[in-house]
């Protein structure tokens, strides 16, 4: 079966346990290894990586990136997620679960600029690049082996060990047929990881799996496809497509195709975006304001990480709601300059937000940009229209400085865990 060392990059017809050339047993071996074009890399817990990486001394602690704007976690290292810490969890309870973590804040235009040479690295092997975000993209190598004298998987596991070795940090790599099974697979293997799932084995592979592992299936897909019994991929299958289509209109069809590994759209470097936006479902309905809050945060920080991936700045906000009985509430403004910040977004969402009705529960919360245009020379570090954006960070500071001594509960103003 062929086989590749990750380590030393030589390859082979027969997989070694342990490469015979430099003794490692990074190995990964797969009967489709060098056929397969499509690449999803993930750098791994990207933002604490560069911290780490740039503070050595916090190597064997728990790092937590977060806090901004809302007390979130925006992202958490692995010594971290060993004590239960996730992205998306409020603040005060990564510190009940982690008290011994490192918390940092979050300095995104850092890892912006770490993620421009990431993405030079990504430039010399293939045009066909679609980034996702500041550390994940997607590569079509298709065709590509002529010119480099080495097949994708080759070019994949020494861009992974390039990453590391020259930028610092670590990333994951996931090899297959498509976009969505090379996502998947980048995922599989953490951290460090190279996995690959090819045409021969991607039947067996999705076969058990739930339905939540498919792209676009949150809460409300999910439970609306427990009602119908579907609970994994097979369950889709059995259905079929017409049952599938019937039942869900073009997504049933969309669904069926995706538990049937199909997945036909391009790496598309260039796909002109209209907006960019994300939204969250919750388990349960959501009144509270703060709450709302703190995920309508989260969400402005992942949509202005993908604008600032591609370079975009938007001008239109969209805050967009969906009420518990599946109403939705779109409320949009616009921005006296284009911005691609996280904190702008935010601003902007909780504005509107707070010109809707009191006390309303939520089964949905979204935010996005759109009217987009090129980013370029907007200094990305700073809001010139925003004469107040320098005292509310000084003030930002002060607190955490507090924060930092007397531990978290120090500063209250009146709203519980992270009143402003
Ligand atoms: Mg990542």
């Amino acid at each position: 079966m062929p086989a590749l060392c990750r380590h030393c990059l030589k390859s082979f017809d027969e997989a070694p346990k342990r490469c015979p050339a430099c003794g490692k047993a990074r190995i990964v071996a797969h009967p489709e290894l060098f056929d397969l074009p499509i690449a999803h890399i993930d750098c791994d817990s990207f933002y604490a990586s560069v911290e780490k990486r740039d503070n050595p001394e916090l190597s064997s602690q728990a790092v937590i990136v977060g806090g901004g704007t809302r007390g979130v976690v925006t992202t958490c290292c692995y010594i971290a997620r060993i004590s239960g810490v996730r992205s998306a969890m409020p603040m005060f309870q990564a510190r009940k679960l982690c008290p011994d973590a490192v918390i940092i804040k979050p300095r995104m235009e850092h890892y912006a600029s770490v993620s421009r040479e990431i993405r030079a690295k990504m430039v010399e092997l293939t045009p066909l690049i679609e980034p996702l975000s500041l550390d994940e993209a997607f590569l079509d190598l298709g065709g590509t082996e002529r010119l480099h004298h080495a097949p994708p998987a080759l070019l994949m596991a020494r861009l992974a060990r390039e990453i590391e070795t020259e930028i610092g940090v670590s990333a994951s790599v996931g090899l297959s047929h498509n976009k969505f099974l090379a996502k998947i697979a980048s995922d599989l293997d953490k951290p460090r990881g190279f996995s690959v799932i090819g045409r021969g084995d991607t039947e067996e592979f999705l076969r058990d799996k739930p339905v939540s592992i498919l792209w676009g299936v949150g809460a409300a897909t999910r439970s609306a496809l427990g009602r119908a019994g579907i609970r994994t991929l097979a369950d889709i299958r059995r259905a079929g497509l017409s049952r599938m289509e019937d039942r869900f209109g073009a997504s049933g069809r969309r669904l069926f195709e995706l538990a049937s590994g199909q997945d036909a759209r391009r790496v598309s470097p260039d796909s002109p975006m209209k907006s960019v936006s994300n939204e969250t479902t919750f388990n349960t309905d959501i009144a509270d304001r703060e709450a709302l809050m703190g995920k309508l945060w989260h969400l402005a920080e992942k949509v202005s990480a993908r604008m600032k991936a591609r370079d975009l700045a938007g001008r239109t906000v969209t805050l967009k709601l969906k009420k518990a009985d599946f109403a939705t509430v779109t409320r949009q403004t616009r921005l006296e300059e284009p911005s691609q910040l996280a904190d702008t977004l935010y601003r902007a969402g909780e504005t509107l937000f707070d010109k809707l009705p009191k006390g309303q529960a939520y089964r949905l919360i979204g935010i996005g940009f759109s009217d987009l245009t090129a980013a370029d020379g907007r200094d990305p570090a700073g809001d010139l229209l925003d004469p107040y954006a320098g005292k509310r960070a000084t003030a930002e500071r002060a607190k955490d400085a507090i924060r930092a001594r007397f531990g978290a509960d120090a500063i209250r103003n009146g709203r519980g865990w992270d009143g402003e």
